[in-house]
C-alpha cells in the first residue's frame, strides 16, 4: 500500500477538494480522504491533481509535420504532400523512435492513455513486412517507454477514395482486401497481450495495452467491407473508431456515390453503436446527430487540428444537449495539449453562436477524462475515486499562466497550458516528476533526432 498527498484535487462529481490523501494498492484508488494530512511515507503533490488525460485520437508521426506543414501560407494542399511524403519514409525502427519520443511529450502533457488510429501498416508500395505486424508493436513499445497506456486501433484502409485504388504512400496503408485486414489483425491481437505485456511492478493492473479497431472513413473502405471490421469489434468487444465528416467535401462525394450522408452510410452498415466513436463529426445534418444519439455512438472532437486543418467547428453543445458522449484528441499532433483542446470545445461554440456560455469547466474536463478514457475501453480510469486506476496529473497553480486563477476546474481549463503539469502517475507509477521525464529525461533532443533522421 502507498499514499499521494495532494494539496488540492479534482474530486468525482466535479469539485476540488483541499489536503487530499489518496491511498493506492496494486495500481488502483484504494481511498480518497479530502482534508487529511499526509501518511508517512506519503508522496507529495503540490497544485491541483486532476486524473489522467486520454488522448483518443492520435497519429503519432504527424508529429513531424509540426512546424513544417505551416510553410508559406501552409494551404492544405502543403500539408497534404508532406504528410503521404513523412508516410513513405518511415521504418519501423524510425517510426519507434518518432512515436516513443511523441507519446513521452505526451505523458510531459499529462496524457495517461493514447488511442492510436494506426494504418500505416507495410512497407513502401504495400510489400508486407517479415512480421506483418511489425508498425503496430513499434507504437506499443513506444507506448510502453514513454510510460503511458495505449489503445491501438488497428484501421481498415482500402481505398484512396470513393472507388479509387491506393497510390503511391496510400499502398502503405493498404491490405488487399477486409479479410486480409481481419487475418492481420488476429495474430496482432493473439500475440500482443502477452508478449506486449507491460512489466506490473507489483502492481496488479497488467498490460498498458489493449486492442481496438477502426474504420479510416467512408471513403477507404465501402459498406461491405465495414461488416467485416464490426464483426471483430463485435466478436472482440473492442472499441470501434471511425473519421467522419471532417470536410464537406467527404459529405459531397458520399452523396454522390451513395445517396446518403457519412453518417448514414455507416449507420446502415451496422457500425453507429454503443462503443463506437466517430472522430471530428464536423459537418453533420441534424438527422445524422439524431442517429449518433439513437445508437449511443460517441464523438472524438480534435478542434486544435480541426482548426489547422481549416475543416470547420463541430456542434459540439448540440451534441451534448443529446446526450452524445464527447471526447478529446490531439489528433495531428499541431499541439499536444489537452487543456488546449479542452477550451477550444466552448471557444469554438462561442464564435459559431456569438454567445458564451455552452460547457462548464467540469465538463470539458470531463471530456479530457473520464470520457476520454471510456471511448478507449479503460472504463477503470479517468476518475479520482476508490477502484480506478491510480493515474494522477499534478497541475502547477503558481505558474505565470495559472498564478492567481484559483484551485479550480475553471484554472485549469480556461489558463493552464501542458507546460503547467508537474508530475504524471500512471497505475500508481510516477513516470514525470518536476516536468521531467523519468525514463525520457530529454525529450526535446529525443524528437530533434527522431524527426532529424526522417529528413534526411
Ligand atoms: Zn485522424
Amino acid at each position: 500500500m502507498s499514499s499521494w498527498w495532494c494539496e488540492y484535487a479534482w474530486l468525482p462529481p466535479g469539485m476540488v477538494a483541499a489536503r487530499v490523501l489518496v491511498g493506492t494498492e496494486a495500481g488502483r484508488i484504494t481511498t480518497v480522504e479530502p482534508d487529511a494530512d499526509p501518511s508517512p511515507g506519503s508522496s507529495i503533490l503540490r497544485g491541483l491533481v486532476l486524473p489522467g488525460l486520454a488522448n483518443v485520437h492520435s497519429h503519432a508521426f504527424h508529429r513531424a509535420l509540426r512546424g513544417r506543414a505551416q510553410a508559406g501560407r501552409g494551404d492544405f494542399w502543403v500539408w497534404r504532400d508532406q504528410m503521404y511524403s513523412l508516410a513513405d519514409r518511415l521504418d519501423p525502427d524510425n517510426y519507434l523512435a518518432l512515436a516513443r519520443a511523441t507519446y513521452a511529450e505526451m505523458a510531459l502533457a499529462g496524457i495517461t492513455c493514447v488511442g492510436e488510429f494506426h494504418y500505416l501498416h507495410h512497407a513502401p508500395g504495400g510489400v508486407r513486412y517479415a512480421d506483418p505486424n511489425v508498425m503496430g508493436h513499434a507504437l506499443i513499445a513506444a507506448a510502453r517507454d514513454a510510460g503511458v497506456r495505449l489503445t491501438l486501433l488497428d484501421t481498415c484502409y482500402l481505398h484512396g477514395g470513393f472507388d479509387i485504388p491506393l497510390r503511391g504512400a496510400q499502398r502503405r496503408f493498404g491490405d488487399g482486401d477486409a479479410m486480409a485486414w481481419a487475418q492481420r489483425i488476429g495474430s496482432l491481437q493473439k500475440d500482443s497481450p502477452r508478449t506486449e505485456a507491460k512489466p506490473t511492478e507489483a502492481n496488479g493492473t497488467g498490460a498498458n495495452v489493449k486492442h481496438g479497431v477502426a474504420i479510416h472513413s467512408v471513403r477507404a473502405v465501402s459498406p461491405d467491407e465495414m461488416a467485416a471490421v464490426v464483426k471483430v469489434a463485435d466478436e472482440r468487444k473492442m472499441p470501434l473508431h471511425v473519421h467522419l465528416s471532417e470536410q464537406v467535401a467527404e459529405n459531397e462525394r458520399c452523396m454522390a456515390r451513395y445517396g446518403r450522408t457519412p453518417t448514414r452510410v455507416l449507420a446502415d452498415a451496422g457500425v453507429l453503436r454503443h462503443g463506437c466513436v466517430a472522430v471530428h463529426a464536423t459537418h453533420l445534418t441534424d438527422h445524422d446527430s439524431a442517429l449518433l444519439a439513437a445508437s449511443g455512438t460517441g464523438v472524438c472532437l480534435c478542434p486544435t487540428t480541426e482548426r489547422d486543418l481549416a475543416d470547420g467547428i463541430g456542434p459540439a453543445g448540440d451534441f451534448a444537449a443529446r446526450g452524445i458522449a464527447l471526447s478529446l484528441g490531439s489528433d495531428s499532433q499541431a499541439v499536444v495539449d489537452l487543456f488546449e483542446e479542452a477550451r477550444a470545445v466552448e471557444l469554438g461554440e462561442r464564435l459559431a453562436s456569438h454567445r458564451r456560455g455552452h460547457f462548464t469547466a467540469a465538463e470539458l474536463l470531463d471530456q479530457a477524462t473520464v470520457n476520454g478514457h471510456r471511448a478507449l475501453g479503460w472504463a477503470d480510469a479517468g476518475r479520482l475515486a476508490p477502484g480506478m486506476r491510480a493515474d494522477l496529473v499534478a497541475v502547477d497553480l503558481e505558474s505565470p499562466r495559472t498564478a492567481g486563477c484559483g484551485a479550480t476546474a475553471e484554472a485549469v481549463v480556461f489558463a493552464a497550458s501542458a507546460a503547467d503539469v508537474t508530475d504524471v502517475v500512471v497505475d500508481d507509477r510516477q513516470i514525470v516528476r518536476d516536468r521531467t521525464h523519468l525514463g525520457i529525461p530529454a525529450i526535446g533532443r529525443a524528437l530533434e533526432h527522431a524527426i532529424a533522421a526522417l529528413r534526411r
